[in-house]
């Protein structure tokens, strides 16, 4: 729905330049907070720890990546 996305830009107001309002909409497109996948095991069990920072529950292994989400 475009309109949805819309909304969480909008809200934002004008002056913040687009880059931020796309992070933004990255972040609430709901990445955080959601388990993503290991591309080491295949687990379903890797958490953000912080920006950029994954760690798979399963393996153990600890890896970097997009801020806010595994690519
Ligand atoms: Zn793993």
């Amino acid at each position: 729905m475009a309109k949805e996305k819309m909304r969480t830009v909008k809200r934002l107001g004008a002056g913040y330049g687009l880059k931020p309002r796309r992070r933004l909409n990255e972040i609430e497109g709901g990445y955080l907070g959601r388990l993503q996948k290991c591309s080491e095991c295949g687990a379903q069990k890797v958490k953000r720890i912080e920006a950029g920072i994954w760690k798979c529950q399963k393996c153990n292994r600890k890896f970097a990546s997009n801020a806010y989400r595994v690519i």
